[in-house]
């Protein structure tokens, strides 16, 4: 029989060659067993997804040609997490190291377990971070030297095994590098599990055996390993490899039901009702304007940017528009900016240098400028009166309008404080007649969560009532 190309050629990145594992570095053989475990299920490889995080054997995504990421560091499961919620027909597999998967991802492996998403962890245990000349790591053996514990770990090793049985992982086995038919078979049990599936995979390092004075991992595997068809509580534990390690799958349950949650008593729902908000759209004549709301954390100034940028697609679907933001480190009750920009032209450069209209929801910003106003000579301000200290308006130019509404007082006196945002829109909707009012109006509705649409709306229409025409 005469063979044209390898069989693995199709799901390897033959580019990417030689791969960068040590010359006899077990990784490889990790690698084909996760391939011919794909062969033997049939899946198309257009439908398979493997994330790894950082590490010798987090390199593995760089050879298999398969849709790759190749994430930072211990997030490779988050990462995994968000490939699958954008597609759920993926199969998703994490591959990579016990440093990355159960130390610095070690809060997300245990994440995955409770949450039970369908996603396959195939983590390589080496006893530590081999890439960067074998650092101590959560599994490295008590008393094994690295280079960062010299005289030998002090430290217990955690069991991976016995953590993913712990977190709830619905498939849970071990084997190792040097038995790849029961590695592969390991896998497609694995994959055709629907829950979160871990098998962890014992593969000699040749910095952890030339620093530990060991011959051969790999014999000592071969020899203290045995697979066993069914296992106990005993067979968890494998603290010590240089005694028996016992290999096979210790769970392989379906999916969980979600649990009953008896403490919390289920509320009837009651009826959804629903707002609608009928706009025409037309030309709405805006050449180029500048819009900045100023004020705190949790006054909704990122809100009101977003309501108003959606008003004016609302209005007028052939706009260019953008929404810049910024926070002071802290986010509630610091400063934040909102700009917007409104263009009939494509927009090169997306923040606001002079606002042609300024919307102060309070001081804050103005006074950490040192009091300065930034506004177009021939602009708009709106400020909220219960917040901003309006001497700080006295020296502007006569040909700046001021305007000011008590937008807080108006939504702490009727409603809640945090709609004092949408008093503010009602007001600058009347006022300045740049949007039309039923765009602004759908555009909250769009926003507003769910069961809070009445007062919204209710505390635009305030403000407007308060505006000026
Ligand atoms: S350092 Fe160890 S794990 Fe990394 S490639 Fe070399 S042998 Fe493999």
């Amino acid at each position: 029989m005469e063979i044209s190309q390898h069989p693995y050629a199709e799901f390897l990145r033959t580019e990417m060659m030689p791969n960068i594992w040590c010359s006899g570095c077990r990784i490889g053989r990790i690698k084909n067993a996760f391939i011919e475990a794909i062969q033997h299920l049939g899946y198309d490889p257009d439908t398979c997804a493997v994330v790894s995080g950082i590490g010798c054997s987090s390199r593995i995504t760089g050879y298999l040609n398969l849709d790759t990421i190749h994430a930072t560091h211990g997030r490779a499961i988050p990462t995994a997490l968000g490939v699958k919620l954008a597609n759920p027909d993926l199969k998703v597999t994490v591959m990579g190291g016990d440093g990355d998967i159960l130390g610095i991802g070690g809060n997300h492996f245990l994440a995955l377990g409770r949450h039970g998403h369908d996603l396959n962890v195939f983590c390589m245990n080496n006893y530590g971070y081999s890439m960067t000349g074998f650092q101590h790591g959560p599994t490295t053996p008590l008393g094994a030297r690295t280079i960062t514990t010299m005289g030998g770990s002090p430290y217990a090793p955690v069991n991976p095994v016995a953590i993913a049985l712990a977190a709830g992982y619905t498939f849970v086995a071990r084997s190792t590098s040097s038995h790849p038919y029961h590695l592969m078979d390991c896998m497609i049990s694995a994959m055709k599990n629907r829950g979160p599936s871990f098998v962890e995979i014992l593969v000699p390092c040749m910095l952890f055996e030339r620093r530990n004075k060991i011959k051969s991992l790999e014999a000592l595997f071969l020899n203290k390993a045995k697979i066993k068809e069914t296992l106990s509580e005993e067979d968890v534990d494998q603290n010590d490899f240089t005694k028996e390690i016992s290999l096979g799958i210790f769970r392989d349950t379906p999916v969980r039901e979600k649990p009953q949650l008896s403490l919390v008593k289920s509320a009837k729902k009651k009826a959804v009702k629903t707002y609608r908000v009928n706009f025409r759209s037309r030309a709405s004549g805006i050449k180029y304007i500048q819009i900045r709301m100023e004020g705190t954390g949790g006054q909704g100034i990122v809100q009101g940017g977003k309501t108003l940028i959606h008003a004016a697609m609302n209005m007028d679907p052939k706009l260019n528009s953008t929404l810049t933001k910024r926070y002071g480190p802290e986010m509630k009750g610091g400063s934040c900016v909102t700009d917007v920009l409104l263009s009939a032209q494509p927009i090169d450069y997306p923040f606001v240098e002079v606002p042609d209209l300024l919307l102060m929801m309070s001081d804050i910003v103005t006074k950490e400028r040192g009091g300065a106003v930034i506004i177009n000579d021939k602009g708009t301000i709106v400020a909220d009166e219960s917040m901003v200290d309006l001497s700080l308006l006295d020296g502007l130019p006569s040909t700046v309008k001021v305007f000011g509404v008590p937008a807080t007082q108006i939504a702490r006196d009727n409603f809640r404080v945090v709609v004092a945002n949408n008093v503010m829109m009602g007001f600058v909707c009347k006022t300045t007649s740049i949007i039309e009012k039923n765009c602004i109006k759908a555009a909250i509705l769009k926003s507003a969560p769910p069961g809070t649409e009445e007062m919204n709306l209710a505390a635009f229409e305030k403000g407007y009532e308060f505006g000026k025409p």
